[in-house]
């Protein structure tokens, strides 16, 4: 699902995993496949990419887009949040389409876009956790 608002940070279909995390922390993140797409929206938003397709990499930077890559998911994600200049957030959006979330009652948040409801489950540990670690880089 598309983001109504604008995008900071785009990532390509390798970076799904990635961009729900930003989202949940707070990110407007939108995921694209299509490079021309990737870039037409990226030099349009001034969004930050990521992605590890080293020809479209190349071609963005071309266009000043600024670009990460990595495998290792916490020192990507610190270096995305210095890069927006800000610190994580929790809960932040919504990861399934970026909407953003009311809390509706102790505990319980409802996207305002898809409706989509969240609770604290027993993910909510894992999530904190990682949090906290991305926090202190
Ligand atoms: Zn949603």
């Amino acid at each position: 699902m598309l983001l109504k608002s604008s995008p900071e940070v785009i990532c390509d279909m390798m970076y799904q995993d990635v961009c729900r995390i930003l989202r949940m922390f707070g990110v407007r993140c939108a995921l694209i496949a299509e490079d021309w797409r990737i870039l037409r929206e990226a030099v349009e938003h001034g969004a930050l990419v990521l992605t590890d397709d080293t020809a479209l990499a190349a071609r963005l930077r071309e266009y000043g887009v600024r670009v990460l890559a990595g495998r290792e998911r916490i020192p990507l994600l610190r270096a995305v949040f210095k890069k927006l200049g800000r610190a994580p957030v929790f809960p932040g959006l919504c990861v399934h389409c970026g909407g953003t979330l009311t809390k509706i009652a102790p505990g319980y948040w409802r996207c305002n876009q898809c409706g989509h409801l969240y609770w604290r489950g027993s993910h909510y540990k894992k999530i904190l956790k990682l949090l906290e670690a991305v926090r202190r880089g």
